[in-house]
């Protein structure tokens, strides 16, 4: 069984202008300096 580090159900965000990583199923801004988020979790290699 493969262990991974991220959960694949958990949606992940990341910062564009800091890369400050949200979780949790959040949308919207980035709480550390209000720029906007990508989901990542979609995009794992
Ligand atoms: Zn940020």
């Amino acid at each position: 069984m493969h262990v991974d580090p991220y959960d694949p159900g958990d949606p992940m965000y990341e910062c564009f202008d800091c890369g400050h990583r949200v979780d949790g199923g959040y949308q919207g801004r980035c709480p550390e300096c209000s720029g906007g988020v990508r989901n990542i979790a979609v995009s794992r290699e």
